[in-house]
């Protein structure tokens, strides 16, 4: 899956975990995987080499094809 630099939509540098990093911004940032229906941060949970994404107000489990990703600027 391609990342994108919310600031200057460069491909990001994947560097480990959820960090990615953007040579132009020189900057990291952190990827966040959002619910489809109601955009709040999903809960990431890996079990058996398979990762699954589970929304804590009321949507329960999200396919990994209806995620949306957002990145935020680390701190
Ligand atoms: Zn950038
Ligand atoms: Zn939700």
């Amino acid at each position: 899956m391609e990342a994108y630099c919310p600031h200057c939509h460069q491909a990001l540098l994947w560097q480990q975990g959820n960090l990615y990093h953007c040579e132009a911004c020189h900057k990291t940032y952190q990827q966040v995987a959002l619910c489809p229906d109601c955009n709040k941060p999903l809960e990431k949970m890996q079990a058996c080499g398979a990762v699954d994404y589970f929304c804590q107000h009321g949507h329960g489990l999200i396919s990994k094809k209806r995620i949306s990703l957002r990145y935020t600027e680390q701190a």
